[in-house]
């Protein structure tokens, strides 16, 4: 049976179970949202008159807006007893992403968008330091294939630190409970009941949640707003997409950044830049694609990726979630070879810099 997570075999009987479980309720949740939900102390950005909130299932649970997630024990089940076609492709293939060692990236007042692997990401725009979805602790589930390019101890500072849902290659627990420690004064920003589930781990800080194409309060000259993904939530045995997952839109007076979250392809990327413009920077997530007829529900494609940085209409398309972790049948680095392979079909330029560099175009 092939790796999952690097589970053990006990766990992944155990997450079996818990799926046929989950799977009885999920299954009602075609057809229209049974209800709508966001968070009444925020704005809400879409101010369409056929925007009525964050969709709800009939469970009251998260539902995508287009296609709702339906949770399928057989096909996983048949991922995992299939043979990758690129398994042994994808172990001869030891080709690493490239990190750069120089903390005086951070020693400037200038914006910096600076990838640190996966989804983790430190940007700098005009003065406030932002973590997207921090996972910088060695972790038991989730194996690292890429260094990072400097630690908790070398950031100086955070204001916010931004957290796209609840799965653990993006909401670590260690990671955000040292944060919490070392900047005492920083917000965590997630969606709505995610807000909740980190509260229990930074009972000092505070934490905001809102629904999509909410902004969150920002007490400084940069906005950012909770947008929709085409994904699910799951973190324990009877918890399944009772906790928004998420993108966030970015906007300083100099720079507009879109952080797309773990996405399938879905129109919300179309809406997202009729609402809030077209952003400069797309941050795509273009891993953990393969088997395609399992992982689009959930995962975009690179090549859907590029069509939705056009549909979107952004000038510069980073790539991420792929090459640390190891989720899916690709081999690690395939999906930006697949981009650079494509580029021309781009409209917009990509930056696939190494991790630990200022990814920002002046
Ligand atoms: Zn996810």
């Amino acid at each position: 049976m092939k790796k999952f997570f690097s589970y053990s075999l006990l766990t992944l009987v155990i997450i079996f179970s818990l799926l046929m479980l989950s799977c009885a309720s999920s299954n009602l949740v075609i057809g229209e949202p049974a209800g709508y939900t966001q968070n009444p102390d925020l704005e809400t950005v879409n101010k369409s008159e056929t925007w009525q909130g964050t969709p709800l299932d009939s469970d009251g649970n998260f539902r995508n807006i287009y296609e709702p997630f339906v949770s399928n024990l057989i096909d996983f089940l048949r991922w995992q007893a299939s043979t990758n076609p690129q398994k042994a492709e994808k172990k001869a293939d030891t080709t690493r992403l490239n990190v750069v060692y120089d903390l005086s990236v951070l020693d400037n007042e200038e914006d910096k968008i600076i990838w640190l692997g996966h989804a983790t990401f430190y940007i700098y725009l005009n003065g406030v330091g932002i973590l997207l979805d921090p996972v910088l602790i060695d972790n038991f589930f989730l194996k690292r294939n890429s260094k990072l390019p400097f630690g908790i101890d070398d950031i100086k500072k955070v204001d916010y630190i931004l957290v796209s849902h609840d799965h653990r290659d993006h909401c670590d627990e260690s990671t955000l409970k040292i944060l919490a420690t070392k900047f005492p004064q920083a917000q965590f920003l997630a969606g709505l009941e995610t807000d909740k589930l980190i509260k229990e781990w930074v009972k000092k800080s505070e934490v905001q949640g809102a629904g999509w194409y909410q902004k969150f309060k920002t007490n400084s000259n940069i906005e950012i707003v909770f947008v929709p993904a085409r994904h699910w939530s799951k973190r324990g045995p009877f918890d399944e997409n009772q906790r928004l997952w998420g993108g966030f839109y970015i906007k300083s007076p100099d720079q507009t950044i879109y952080f797309m979250g773990d996405s399938g392809n879905s129109k919300h990327f179309e809406d997202i830049a009729n609402i809030l413009g077209s952003p400069d920077y797309c941050i795509m997530g273009v891993g953990a694609y393969k088997p395609e007829w399992f992982m689009k529900r959930a995962h975009i494609s690179p090549l859907d990726a590029i069509d939705a940085f056009n549909v979107m209409g952004g000038k510069y398309f980073i790539p991420m979630h792929f090459g640390t972790f190891d989720l899916s049948d690709e081999p690690l680095l395939e999906p930006l070879r697949v981009l650079e392979q494509n580029s021309n079909k781009i409209k917009g330029k990509l930056i696939s810099s190494p991790l630990g560099t200022n990814l920002i175009q002046n």
